[in-house]
């Protein structure tokens, strides 16, 4: 990952995707059933066992830092029940 790239993650980290100018990236809303909801709570098993002998291989579905900073905002004025929704598919 280059300098521009860790720093742009970082941005997207802090800020979500209401983060001015770079709307064309984010294509999903966190809600969005593409979006991996396990990722959103840091524990995407796919993440977690990489480079493990239980590796899982790439995950299937969306990862975006941005929508993890959207989900943590929300996430404190409504209840999404993710926590209680993590599996392997
Ligand atoms: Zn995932």
């Amino acid at each position: 990952m280059s300098a521009t790239e860790q720093m742009r993650a970082m941005l997207d980290q802090l800020m979500g995707t209401a983060r001015e100018g770079d709307e064309s990236k984010h294509r999903y809303h966190f809600t969005d059933h593409r979006v991996c909801k396990s990722f959103l709570l840091d524990c995407c098993p796919h993440d977690i066992l990489a480079s493990t002998r239980m590796d899982l291989g790439e995950c299937n579905r969306y990862h975006d830092l941005a929508l993890r900073a959207d989900y943590e905002k929300a996430a404190k004025h409504k209840d999404y029940g993710y926590d209680v929704d993590v599996s392997i598919d």
